[in-house]
């Protein structure tokens, strides 16, 4: 393969990964075109954790103040019984000094304006309602043939389209997908008690419930459902559902349960996993964030691993050498740490579904998870 710095990029998918790699890319240089097959943004209004090597990853591209500003900090998991009693509490790692929280939770739509906006400010306007029909790889450049039936050719193709990545199936072919793993999430916006200031995590008979601070007047509740066969549900029943399966609980959860009523206020999601072996690239066509390991939610690591990819690939495009080798040191350098995530995330959640599993220690391997993710990437 042909060496030469890449100077122009195109990334398809324009969610946490594809954005902070625009952002990245164009600082140190690199021309970039971003597509985004929605034909406008349509982020979901719900809340995410962002832990801190996600935080250590925006502080990279100068984000860091501006997600503490719009989000809620905090330094611990507190691991509760079904009625909130307290049984365990995970200390998260402080990986930016005593000044910062150890993470945050934010509303997904503020976490998107700041990446948006920093992109923008960059001078990348995402091409909306595009996707890419063909790449022809001629070993010195990417022929790309996108959707509206125009043509563009790139040093380097990024595929940051998420866990049905098309990118992927055109680089390699149909297989593999992401598969279910026999739970599906439910996520409801609340009001936020005064003093709920970490996330908690409820253990129930039957299922794992919990909440989640996002700003000073609002929280989300989650519950982590194990259910079989096909979980698809109408929105209209949502509400519903949702406030059953949380009958089991006390605590906090019992004093808002009833709270939940409107459906647009609900993200209900089954939770699939995936985790592409090695390599993540053909050719001068690579993958990042979901489109190479998506990751149940147990750890709430999934943007942390998509970020980070961002501003891995990022500094390592910005090195002189052959593109082959810059995928190559990418993936080696990223492999082990996202097969961590995805793999300890599926494990606790196979104990959520068997907390009678041999060796099920969910407190021990989520406080290892955490200490391993602080090492630095
Ligand atoms: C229920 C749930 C809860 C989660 N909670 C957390 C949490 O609390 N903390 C955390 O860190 N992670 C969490 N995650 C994981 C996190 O949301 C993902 O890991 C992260 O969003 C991945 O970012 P991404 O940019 O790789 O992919 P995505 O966010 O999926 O973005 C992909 C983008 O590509 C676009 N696209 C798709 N196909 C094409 C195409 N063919 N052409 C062009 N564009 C395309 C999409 O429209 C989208 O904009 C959660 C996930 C789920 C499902």
């Amino acid at each position: 393969m042909a060496s030469g710095k890449i100077a122009n990029v195109l990334i398809v998918g324009g969610g946490l990964a594809g954005m902070t790699l625009a952002t990245a890319l164009v600082r140190g240089g690199i021309h970039v075109d971003l597509i985004e097959l929605q034909p406008r943004w349509n982020v979901l209004g719900v809340g995410i954790s962002v832990q801190g090597p996600t935080l250590r990853a925006l502080k990279t591209i100068g984000l860091l103040d501006q997600c503490i500003d719009a989000g809620f900090g905090y330094t611990q998991v507190v691991d509760c019984d079904q009625e909130g009693k307290v049984f365990g509490i995970v200390d998260l790692p402080r990986l930016l000094g005593p000044d910062y929280p150890s993470c945050i939770g934010m509303m997904r739509p503020a976490l998107h304006n700041v990446l948006c906006g920093a992109m923008t400010a960059e001078g990348v306007m995402p091409r909306f309602g595009l996707t890419v029909d063909a790449l022809h790889d001629n070993g010195d450049a990417v022929d790309v043939t996108f959707s509206d039936g125009t043509r563009g050719r790139y040093d380097l193709v990024v595929g940051a389209d998420g866990a049905y990545s098309k990118v992927r199936t055109l680089i390699f072919g149909a297989s593999p997908k992401p598969e279910y793993t026999g739970q599906a999430v439910w996520r409801a916006m609340v009001p936020r008690p005064s003093n709920v200031a970490a996330r908690n995590a409820y253990y129930g008979p039957h299922h794992k419930a919990g909440f989640n601070p996002v700003s000073r007047d609002e929280m989300y509740v989650y519950l982590v459902q194990n259910v079989t066969g096909d979980p698809w549900l109408a929105p209209e029943e949502w509400p519903v559902v949702m406030r059953e399966l949380l009958s089991d609980f006390g605590g906090y959860i019992g004093e808002i349960r009833e709270t939940i009523t409107d459906p647009a206020r609900i993200v209900y999601r089954p939770v699939e996993r995936l985790l592409l072996p090695s390599p993540w690239h053909r050719g001068r066509t690579v993958l990042i964030g979901d489109a190479v390991h998506t990751a149940p939610p147990q750890l709430a690591s999934g943007a942390a691993i998509a970020i980070e990819d961002a501003i891995v690939l990022a500094e390592m495009l910005h090195l002189d050498r052959p593109c082959g080798e810059i995928l190559d040191g990418f993936v080696a350098r990223r492999y082990e740490r996202c097969q961590l995530v995805v793999e300890n995330s599926y494990r606790l959640g196979e104990w959520e579904k068997n907390p009678e599993m041999p060796g099920a220690d969910p407190v021990g391997l989520q406080s290892r998870s955490f200490m391993a993710l602080a090492k630095p990437i």
